[in-house]
């Protein structure tokens, strides 16, 4: 173990263009629920009933109920962990180059993390589809006490800012992920299971651009046969004895 985390400061030393790669895993240790497997979030909520586009865009009740019941509290509580903190740190010493995210809590932000990619968006703020218009998660969670569905200033019908399940993801953050994936000399996965694209690209992208691969995880992924290092374990654990 202790072997391991002296590799990982070998490898971090040398580095000083390091793309952090979170998952679910990683916001688990916040007290946000993971959405697969057992005990998931998406074993209550059918996800093509509740985070659909879809059914969002013909019937949005299913959606806001849901968010209300169950997103904004938890969000709302949810705390940034050691693990944040550790990649904020790092970041002051000059190491981080991008945190490329596939968690919508915003809690990076919140820890303090200044350059982040959301791949799925942020739950932390609705739009207007019809001015676009912005909301942050407590005005959309006010005007939903008020009606539902929630109602913009000008009568649109809001969206959350996460993707929907039958949603591409955003675009911009996806050529920025990629761009990061290709420039940087280490790709640290830190709790996330790699296998929902484009997280299983992201990897091999950087691998084959000559970065180190370091997967922290406490389940398998595909991609741990051209890892440099694995560690099976909480990410935040990982992160503090690095730092
Ligand atoms: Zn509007």
């Amino acid at each position: 173990m202790d072997k391991k985390i002296s590799e990982l400061k070998k490898i971090v030393a040398t580095s000083d263009q390091i793309v952090a790669f979170t998952g679910a895993g990683f916001s688990a240790e916040s007290g946000i629920s993971t959405f697969r497997g057992t005990g998931g979030l998406w074993s209550k909520y059918d996800p093509n009933i509740y985070a659909n586009i879809n059914i969002f865009m013909q019937d949005s009740t299913y959606y806001w109920n849901f968010f209300r019941d169950e997103r904004y509290p938890v969000i709302k509580k949810a705390k940034p962990n050691d693990g944040h903190y550790a990649l904020v740190e790092l970041e002051k010493r000059g190491k981080i180059y991008r945190v490329i995210t596939q968690n919508i809590d915003g809690l990076h932000q919140e820890a303090g993390q200044s350059d982040v990619i959301e791949l799925h968006g942020s739950t932390r703020k609705t739009n207007c589809l019809s001015c676009g218009k912005t909301y942050t998660i407590d005005e959309t969670y006010k005007l939903l006490q008020k009606e539902l569905p929630p109602k913009c200033s000008c009568g649109g019908n809001l969206k959350p800012g996460t993707v929907l399940f039958g949603e591409p993801l955003p675009q911009v953050a996806l050529d920025m992920a990629s761009l990061a994936s290709k420039n940087c000399d280490l790709f640290l996965v830190l709790g996330s299971s790699l296998v929902v694209y484009p997280a299983a690209s992201m990897p091999m992208i950087a691998k084959k651009s000559g970065a180190a691969l370091v997967i922290v995880n406490i389940d398998p992924t595909p991609m741990d046969d051209i890892a440099d290092l694995i560690f099976r374990e909480s990410a935040s654990k990982v992160l503090s004895k690095l730092i």
